[in-house]
């Protein structure tokens, strides 16, 4: 059997790896074993395994083994983040982030290598779509930041206390593996991570959303960008086929399916001159007044193939004081890590298009032509692939 051929037990979530054991004939424990030595210990090398016995150890080697994705690069921001240039098995390159701050950690995890869903002012949008991740991928990346960070070595350390699957692609696109991979990021034998501190964050995959109940009870980012459906369909793609009424009900029925009272956020890029006017802020207020929610606004972070600038620090906080005094709890996301290429929608990796979007992108600037327009065929296709 090849090397890659193997059986990665690094994807597995737990009833996966129970599942795996049993076919072996082996007690429920094992599965325990195995996940505390991968997840809890960082440990790669199935020999290392000691309390389990050596005939298991070579019997389990024979057929599987634990497969990281490899790290080609490694940034440090002077703002104390770090970012990690990983590259996945269809030989893209995706980015992840961790960010620091007083009293936690976020580590922000890519799910796919590019985006098919093209948003006009998100840098991965501008690549094109490649590929989905395995959950091998996804959760390698919060395995790569723990080690990194020395949380293996010292259990009371817990480097990531937060996971935000802000980074490339929609998770929403690549569902199955971002459930499991997520799985294990709340799962005791695992990660641990408290499920309010897990979150997707999805552009509005509705019927992806509609099957989020009952299989996760993470919780849950909206990216909205604009009040009302005509300015989001220009500048989001795929508000053309889910527009905001289905996407704020569908948010709301799974919100209604969690056991707590946990509320969604909504982000909303703030760009100059296109939403970010007194107006829009009164409008998404008046929007929003049936949809508890608490409000996190991201001033525009630019990237060399956009025309996009950022609203001024006064335009940022008149936008604020109107939501708050709507009655609404809102944040405002600083800009971290931007040294680093690392800001929110700043993300690029190294992906090989598969959409040729990218191309068309790259000739459209140099004539200095618009770059918002929607793909809806790849939107369409895009969207099948979730039913
Ligand atoms: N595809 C998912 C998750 C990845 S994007 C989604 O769209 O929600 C993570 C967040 O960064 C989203 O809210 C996205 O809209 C925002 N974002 C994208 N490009 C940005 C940019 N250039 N500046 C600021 N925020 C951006
Ligand atoms: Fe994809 Fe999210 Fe970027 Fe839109 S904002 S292109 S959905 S990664």
């Amino acid at each position: 059997m090849s090397h890659s051929e193997k059986i990665n037990l690094l994807g597995l979530s737990l009833p996966k790896m129970q599942a795996f054991f049993a076919d072996l004939g082996e007690k429920p424990f094992r599965a325990t074993q195995m996940m505390r030595w991968i997840h809890q210990r960082g440990v790669t090398e199935i020999e290392q395994m000691t309390d389990i016995s050596k005939a298991l150890r070579s019997r389990v080697a024979e057929i599987a083994e634990i497969r990281l994705p490899e790290i080609v690069n490694e940034y440090h921001s002077v703002d104390g983040c770090r970012k990690w240039i990983i590259e996945v098995e269809s030989g893209s390159r995706v980015e992840c982030v961790f960010i620091p701050e007083a009293g936690r950690g976020t580590l922000c995890i890519s799910s796919q290598a590019g985006c098919s869903l093209d948003c006009s002012f998100c840098a991965t949008g501008k690549q094109g779509f490649n590929s989905n991740l395995t959950v091998a991928e996804i959760i390698g990346q919060l395995w790569w930041a723990n080690h990194k960070l020395g949380g293996f070595n010292d259990s009371t350390l817990r480097p990531v206390s937060n996971v935000v699957m802000m980074g490339m692609g929609e998770p929403l696109l690549n569902f199955d593996n971002v459930i499991d991979a997520v799985s294990l990021m709340m799962e005791d034998l695992a990660y641990g991570l408290s499920k309010r501190r897990v979150t997707i964050s999805t552009s509005g995959v509705v019927p992806a959303l509609e099957r989020m109940r009952g299989l996760t009870d993470a919780s849950l980012a909206i990216s909205l960008h604009a009040p009302n459906d005509e300015l989001r369909s220009q500048i989001m793609p795929i508000n053309r086929r889910y527009p905001i009424r289905q996407l704020l009900q569908a948010a709301t029925d799974y919100i209604h399916s969690l056991p707590d009272r946990r509320l969604p956020v909504i982000e909303y890029t703030l760009i100059a001159g296109v939403n970010d006017h007194r107006a829009h802020a009164r409008e998404l207020a008046a929007l929003l007044k049936s949809f508890p929610c608490k409000i996190n606004l991201i001033p525009f972070n630019p990237f060399s193939l956009s025309d996009y600038r950022k609203p001024s620090a006064n335009v940022i906080g008149n936008f604020r004081q109107i939501l708050q005094e709507a009655g609404y709890t809102v944040t405002i996301r600083t800009t971290r890590a931007d040294d680093i290429g690392a800001a929110c929608g700043q993300l690029v990796g190294e992906v090989e298009d598969q959409t040729r979007r990218s191309s068309r992108h790259r000739e459209r600037n140099s004539r200095g032509k618009p770059l918002v327009e929607p793909d809806v065929a790849n939107l369409n296709r895009a969207a099948e692939t979730v039913r």
